[in-house]
């Protein structure tokens, strides 16, 4: 965080204590905002984020911004539905100004195949509550003139999907936001404090082990990003994730104004524009699972052709800055959410290339989940015994990198 942010947003630091009601580990927007819902709504404020690095400085602090509920099956549309609401009014519950920006999202659809799941994708979104509407060449070219509806003549584009309350905040924003509303509530959160091993007794957690020393804790949760394999690994217990890098990166300022976000799940990339007028692009996920952070040229060469052939402008701007993530990948593509085995132990994870958008609603729900022991309806569907009861989410088509 810069000087100016710094005494803008006012975070204060703590001693930790011996112990806490509950215990988060990993400071990035699921775990801060878990921390929020459990003080602001609920009164829980005996709370600690325990952070190994600094706030947001994981996959929240390096993701493309968008926000969005578009997706294609009902317990997912409805899910991200509630978050899409609460981003909306985020700004005026917070007092902080996040960016939020609501721009309509176009999903191209360059194959007979693409153009059907597009057509369900709207009809689907509508009637659980999402505002997604099918869209003909023609229209596409009207929300977004900048678009070669030929492709270069490659793979013309036969319509898509407009998702008209897609929209993007600025990342770091939301984050600092939500850990300034949780320390105003009392909640401490504590950076360069790594989780090294979990304190059990049979098989129940007790507390976390740290690089600062053993803290006392009524209930666990993880919400460590792509390193939550290690986590659950301390508790024993093998969960159905792999670590992918995921990468992304910006152009130079582009003069004109670029409203929507354009996604293609044939050429496999997006994009949209920044607060800066930056070029902001992403694609798929490496292919390699790994924790490596490194960003590589054959994505920016691969992405920038496919995304040139839509966008011909693009070819004319310069990349500036490319980085990397750690994205934890389920295997159904949705996120896993709630208790288990382990008593006191719970997660959240699974939030691959898709998690941003859902910061409010999984912080919410988890909140409620600790608040009242019980799995609220709305993540019930996404808890992690739905592997063994062979009742899995697929939505591979929504996650906007396959
Ligand atoms: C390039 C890129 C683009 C993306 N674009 C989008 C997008 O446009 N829209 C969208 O919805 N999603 C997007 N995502 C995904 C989204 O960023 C993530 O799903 C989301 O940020 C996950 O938040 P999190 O809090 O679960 O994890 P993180 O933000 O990664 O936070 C986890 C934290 O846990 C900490 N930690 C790990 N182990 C320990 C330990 N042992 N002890 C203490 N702390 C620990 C880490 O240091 C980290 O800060 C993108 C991701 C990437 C990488």
């Amino acid at each position: 965080m810069n000087e100016f942010m710094e005494k803008q947003v006012k975070l204060s630091w703590h001693a930790p204590k011996k112990g806490y009601d509950v215990v988060i580990i990993g400071g990035g927007g699921h775990g801060l905002s878990t921390a929020y819902h459990l003080a602001k709504r609920h009164g829980i404020s005996n709370v600690a984020v325990l952070e190994r690095s600094y706030i947001g400085g994981g996959n929240s602090g390096r993701n493309t911004t968008i926000i969005r509920a578009d997706y294609g099956i009902p317990e997912a549309v409805k899910f991200y539905q509630r978050s899409v609401e609460l981003y909306q009014r985020l700004e005026e519950e917070t007092g902080r100004w996040i960016m939020h920006k609501t721009k309509g999202m176009l999903k191209l659809a360059h194959s007979e195949a693409s153009l059907k799941t597009e057509r369900a994708r709207a009809l689907m979104n509508q009637a659980f509550g999402s505002d997604t509407v099918f869209v003909t060449p023609d229209e596409v070219k009207e929300i977004c003139p900048q678009i070669d509806l030929t492709c270069g003549g490659t793979l013309p584009v036969l319509g898509g999907s407009y998702h008209r309350t897609g929209a993007t905040a600025r990342h770091d924003r939301v984050n600092w936001t939500l850990a300034e509303g949780a320390l105003q509530e009392g909640a401490h959160i504590h950076q360069n404090t790594e989780v090294t091993g979990l304190i059990m007794k049979d098989n129940k957690v007790l507390g976390v082990k740290t690089n600062q020393g053993d803290i006392e804790a009524g209930v666990v949760i993880s919400n460590a990003g792509g390193h939550v394999s290690t986590v659950c690994g301390m508790a024993g217990l093998r969960i159905p994730i792999r670590t992918h890098p995921l990468q992304a990166y910006v152009t130079n300022h582009f003069a004109q104004t670029f409203d929507p976000i354009v996604a293609s799940s044939d050429l496999l990339f997006y994009v949209s524009q920044t607060a800066r007028g930056e070029m902001l692009m992403g694609a798929e996920i490496d292919r390699q699972p790994s924790y490596n952070r490194r960003s590589g040229f054959d994505l920016l060469q691969s992405c920038s052709y496919r995304a040139g052939l839509l966008l011909p402008f693009l070819k004319s701007l310069r990349i500036n800055r490319q980085w990397a993530g750690s994205c934890d990948m389920s295997p159904d593509y949705s996120p896993i959410m709630g208790k288990t085995p382990v008593e006191n132990f719970l997660i959240n994870t699974g939030w691959g290339t898709w998690g941003f958008k859902a910061i409010p609603v999984s912080g919410e729900q988890m909140a409620k989940l600790v608040a009242t022991g019980k799995t609220p309806d709305l993540i019930a569907p996404f808890s992690l015994d739905r592997f063994a009861r062979d009742r899995t989410m697929a939505d591979r088509g929504s996650a906007g990198t396959h």
